[in-house]
């Protein structure tokens, strides 16, 4: 399985309240991920600088570009380590 960091459970619309996943009846972590993850509708809206965790950090991939309403594919989401 590919190890990936802006794809986890946090993010997946197959997570459900009680953090189970929804379509492998187990019980998931923020920090694991599968094959079978499917971005939240909500979260594609917002994806920009704003709401990357590489964000005026040491791993943003355009720092001299990087602002609000500015995205690129090294976004990653806020409860990851970046
Ligand atoms: S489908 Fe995969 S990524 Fe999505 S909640 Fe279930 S285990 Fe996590
Ligand atoms: S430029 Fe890319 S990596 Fe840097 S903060 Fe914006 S989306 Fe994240």
């Amino acid at each position: 399985m590919s190890i990936r960091i802006g794809n986890s459970c946090i993010n997946c619309q197959n997570l459900q309240p009680n953090e189970t996943c929804k379509t492998h009846g187990v019980k998931v972590s923020t920090s694991y991920t599968c094959d079978s993850f499917e971005m939240k509708t909500a979260l594609k809206k917002d994806l920009n600088c704003s709401s990357c965790a590489r964000f005026e950090g040491p791993t943003c991939a355009n720092p001299k570009k990087a602002t609000a309403g500015m995205l690129c594919s090294h976004w990653a989401p806020q409860n990851a380590q970046a």
